[in-house]
């Protein structure tokens, strides 16, 4: 059977009612966020000793943690994937990428709604997500892209708390052939490399 893969109706591992998803490496992060206690939080941030409840409350606030004590800012965002902070929003990586590229642009607020968000918030969150496009289409040059958010688990958000703006880049064929058959992804290339090519061109795009 073909399976496509429709990232657009899909948030953290969650298939809605279009087709199956066929998501293995994203097992990793189910167990992790089922059964870690301190979800969101790297092993190189773990000195941050506190919980927050949610993931990416807990990474900000773990690279703060790190930054005030002592960690360098470049050396403390690397190792949580923190490629942009602006005033409300910031862009990260998502651990479990379905596609090299593949980051989440969202408020530091813990909301829930689109609705929820302070204007200002909400602007930001877009002009953030347009930079995010910028840079996607001038570092991997793919055949298109999604760009989307799941709010409510019913919705298939895996963090159904903190709304966050999934963006990647597709190109065609993209789930053919090796998912499908081997039921693996190939990922050209990996996290760090990925923050690195990041940070470089968003710091060019928006100075
Ligand atoms: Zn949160």
């Amino acid at each position: 059977m073909k399976r496509r893969f429709p990232i657009y109706t899909v948030c953290c591992g969650k298939p809605l009612i279009m087709d199956i998803l066929w998501t293995p490496w994203r097992f990793a992060y189910v167990s992790t966020a089922e059964s870690g206690l301190r979800p969101g939080i790297p092993a190189a941030l773990a000195g941050f000793a506190g919980d927050l409840g949610c993931v990416f409350c807990n990474l900000i606030a773990a690279i703060d943690f790190a930054i005030a004590n002592g960690m360098s800012l470049e050396e403390a965002e690397a190792a949580g994937g923190l490629i942009r902070r602006g005033k409300n929003c910031f862009v990260c990586l998502n651990a479990f990428p379905y596609t090299s590229g593949h980051v989440m642009v969202m408020p530091y607020a813990h909301l829930d709604r689109l609705a929820a968000l302070p204007p200002e918030t909400a602007h930001e969150l877009i002009d953030t997500a347009q930079l995010t496009e910028k840079a996607l289409q001038s570092l991997y040059h793919p055949h298109g892209l999604n760009f989307g958010m799941n709010l409510g688990q019913s919705a298939g958000a895996g963090v159904a708390g903190h709304l966050h703006l999934h963006a990647l880049p597709r190109w065609t064929g993209d789930t053919s052939f090796i998912t499908t058959v081997a039921e693996t992804r190939v990922l050209p290339e990996d996290l760090p490399t990925t923050w690195k090519r990041m940070r470089k061109v968003f710091e060019e795009l928006a100075g």
